[in-house]
């Protein structure tokens, strides 16, 4: 009987393509694999069925099952943990179906998908937590059960009282994710409850590098993020990047331009998978990047306030005329390109024209920069992007900030100021220079004997040997 490898996430871009690298390091190592997937939208997207058989096609080995969701996808993120939820009982007979040809000798679960933690351990099948965002990330939440306990307050009104907590320099309280700043409300105690389930796997594979997050990785292993407790092996694996393979003739338009363009000289702008702007936000960042005189690329996406996560599945590309200034694309087309919605990240930030990125600091986004070896202008918008933030600008100084991202609007002098400094100023040198160290130990960390190589090797020997027969 086989030993097989079950992965566990759901369809947002930033959990499933790192999910899907580590199947496919594992898949690599001789080991079957499948990754499991829970759906948002019912009778399954064109979104959904274009991706995985996108997916299924690029990676033979790797078998993909879809979950569909049991309830329409409502607003808020409490919706996605009830769909999450209610994806238990599908996973357990679809883990019993798979045991009955195959030994599943683990489970692996996206740190969204923390409540199959119940299945696992029902079935008695080992589960391993596999975090997407970053080691700091880790250390803050694995460390916020205890914050509760000790805080008076609920986070929103501390305010930008100083959070302490191990393997960090002091946090501002303004700078958790939204959905932490109200004590007590669904989404709060939500989050609480995952929090303390990380701790409760058998290991925690984390999408990060030692020499990139030395402190916050050291506390965690240490224990001091869960005191009084027993914290499992946490394996630092990455960084997991999808490089996509494709043909000459399916070359992007955007990397076609960027042929054209001179070596270091153009600043892209995206905001992650879900990231838009109101259009006077949007006006204003045109009138700053037309006003820096700088080459640029620029993924917009339809002004919107709906629900985020329902921009995983986009129907509406932006009217470019009618939001940006007028005579705007005329007036840059010799300097500038904007790309609607979508554009390659990993193979624009790897083209030699690309000197800086705009970035909404989402930790996908964050490592292929650092692999890219490409500086940021930070301008965080969701999730736990303002500490990511800190990280970049405050401790590892590979980045500047974007002022005014956490108020009502960003000028666009200071986008024109912040462009112009990561691309002409004397101290974008020195973090240019930092950058391209960052990238050296990246690749280090990655080489055989290098520390995410290592603890690959610890992960696939643990797998194995907790590995329970059926
Ligand atoms: N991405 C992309 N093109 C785009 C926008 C995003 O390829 O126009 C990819 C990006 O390379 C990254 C992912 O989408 O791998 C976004 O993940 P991240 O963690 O940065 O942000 P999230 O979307 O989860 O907020």
């Amino acid at each position: 009987m086989k030993d097989i490898v079950v992965f566990y996430t759901w369809i947002a871009f930033g959990h499933l393509m790192p999910m899907v690298e580590l199947a496919k390091l594992l898949s690599k190592q001789g080991m079957s694999v499948t990754v499991v997937i829970v759906d948002f939208i019912k009778n399954s997207s064109s979104f959904t069925s274009k991706t995985i058989s996108r997916l299924s096609v690029a990676n033979p080995t790797i078998s993909f099952h879809v979950i569909p969701p049991a309830t329409e996808l409502g607003e808020g993120i409490d919706h996605v943990f009830k769909i999450i939820q209610e994806a238990n009982a599908p996973l357990s007979y679809l883990l019993k179906s798979i045991s009955e040809t195959c030994s599943v000798c683990a489970v692996v679960l996206d740190f969204f998908c923390t409540f199959a933690l119940d299945v696992a351990r029902q079935l008695d099948i080992p589960a391993y937590l596999f975090y997407t965002s970053g080691a700091y990330d880790l250390a803050m939440n694995i460390y916020f059960p205890t914050l509760d306990k000790n805080l008076d307050n609920s986070i929103v009104e501390i305010g930008n009282r100083l959070l302490h907590v191990p393997g960090l320099p002091p946090i501002p309280g303004s700078h958790l994710p939204d959905h932490m700043h109200q004590r007590n409300s669904l989404v709060y105690n939500t989050f609480i409850n995952i929090y303390q389930r990380f701790v409760q796997h058998d290991g925690i594979l984390v999408n990060t590098f030692e020499s990139l997050e030395k402190k916050a990785i050291e506390a965690l292993k240490a224990g001091l993020c869960f005191p009084g407790g027993y914290t499992p092996p946490v394996y630092c694996i990455g960084p997991l990047i999808t490089v996509p393979e494709k043909k000459e003739e399916e070359r992007h338009e955007s990397l076609v331009w960027l042929d054209m363009q001179p070596r270091k000289s153009v600043v892209f702008l995206s905001f992650g998978s879900m990231g838009s702007f109101s259009e006077q936000q949007l006006r204003e960042i045109a009138t700053g990047l037309e006003n820096s005189g700088q080459r640029f690329l620029w993924v917009v996406r339809s002004p919107t306030v709906t629900n985020p996560l329902k921009k995983l599945d986009p129907q509406d590309k932006p009217d470019l005329q009618a939001i940006l200034p007028e005579g705007f694309i005329d007036r840059t087309k010799d300097r500038g390109m904007v790309v609607k919605q979508w554009a390659p990240q990993v193979e624009v930030l790897n083209h030699e024209s690309v000197g800086a990125f705009v970035t909404h600091c989402g930790w996908n986004s964050i490592l292929e920069a650092t692999m890219a070896g490409v500086p940021m202008i930070c301008w965080p918008m969701y999730a736990e992007q303002k500490l990511n933030k800190i990280y970049l600008v405050e401790e590892m100084k590979v980045a500047v900030e974007m002022k005014g991202y956490d108020e009502d609007i960003v000028v666009a002098k200071e986008v024109e100021d912040k462009v112009k400094l990561i691309m002409e100023s004397e101290e974008s040198k020195v973090i240019r220079e930092r950058m391209e160290t960052m990238r050296e130990k990246a690749v280090d960390a990655l080489r055989e004997g290098g520390s995410s190589h290592t603890a690959l090797e610890d992960f696939l020997k643990a797998v194995r040997m907790d590995g329970v027969p059926c």
